[in-house]
């Protein structure tokens, strides 16, 4: 099936809700199809419609296992998946054909650890953490980071498919870079956990923008720009244009923005308008996804389409944020 046809949908406040078809197929017959959203914890919380990847998580917090722990496993679904065009194995590649992926982890002490632009290496969110756990440093790059995975007995593996090979070829037939509106060009798993200790961790992993200059890095790996945590107000993610969450630093705009009261639906909001603000040209796309300590979650886009996959009480559900557009 399709990965982005659900069967059933609803509203919850502003935005739609959507079931996914699998996992509703264990959901007893008294149980309600759309149960209500409340607060609280565990949770898991990822951009995009990563369902497993939320499922994952949801079930490993279930089971007393640590907020980043849990997200790193559940990144780890996408970051397999080859038919996840943005992410890990069978992640589009840069203009030169190499495929290139970044991610980073914070977790609830504030720790933080990132990789950038790491060849044949699949979960590269586990090595970020790796980063963090087992180095002095928080960023490692290149090829630095790919010897650092190897001897840490990371398998290398050729990271980019028949398919992307061929769709890559394609593309240089015409070679025009514009970044598509959520298009397979996005998709980046940025991924929010909160923990039965009610500590709060996250994780962003991506392969960057399909046909990207070589060398070129975005958001995710930017600690404060794809991804912030502060286990006293909260976390967010971000998904997009890397380059416009950059230069507004989003993730950590948003939990600061709760820090001062707003709740994470209104911060999330806030940090977009500052992207759109005075803006004309605007065909690209930035999501940011936020939780604060309650479990009260925010998200909010430039443009529709954006949905997040929310991991509560056993079951996930796909939900569509709300938009400028
Ligand atoms: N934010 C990612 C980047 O700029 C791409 C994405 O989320 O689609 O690399």
């Amino acid at each position: 099936m399709d990965r982005r046809h659900f069967v059933t949908s609803t509203t919850l406040g502003g935005g739609s809700l959507l079931v996914h078809p699998h996992l509703l197929a264990n959901v007893s017959p008294t149980t309600k199809q759309v149960p209500s959203i409340e607060n609280g914890f565990p949770l898991a919380i990822s951009t995009w419609n990563n369902i497993e990847a939320s499922q994952v998580a949801g079930e490993n917090l279930e089971k007393n296992i640590d907020a980043l722990t849990a997200a790193v496993q559940g990144v780890a679904v996408e970051e397999a998946d080859k038919t996840n065009r943005t992410v890990g194995y069978g992640g589009a590649p840069d203009r030169s054909g190499k495929v290139t992926l970044d991610a980073c982890v914070m977790n609830a002490r504030g720790n933080c650890g990132s990789v950038m632009a790491v060849e044949n290496i699949v979960h590269v969110a586990a090595l970020a953490k790796d980063v963090m756990e087992k180095t002095p440093h928080v960023i490692l790059s290149g090829n630095g980071a790919r010897k650092f995975a190897i001897q840490q007995g990371y398998k290398v593996i050729d990271l980019l498919t028949d398919q992307s090979r061929r769709l890559w070829l394609e593309w240089l037939q015409k070679e025009h870079y514009k970044p598509v509106i959520n298009a397979g060009h996005h998709d980046t798993i940025g991924m929010l956990c909160i923990d039965k200790s009610n500590d709060i961790s996250g994780v962003c992993s991506t392969s960057g923008l399909a046909y990207k200059m070589e060398g070129r890095i975005g958001d995710s790996p930017i600690i404060g720009s794809g991804l912030f945590v502060d286990n006293e107000i909260g976390g967010a993610v971000a998904t997009g244009l890397g380059e416009e969450v950059i230069k507004t630093v989003g993730s950590f705009l948003v939990v600061e923005l709760i820090r001062q009261g707003f709740s994470p639906q209104e911060s999330c909001q806030k940090a977009i308008e500052r992207i759109v603000k005075g803006r004309k040209n605007l065909d690209f796309q930035v999501a940011y996804l936020a939780v604060n300590k309650k479990g009260d979650i925010g998200a909010y886009s430039i443009h529709k389409g954006f949905t997040y996959a929310l991991y509560k009480k056993g079951q996930t559900l796909e939900i569509q944020s709300n938009s400028v557009y």
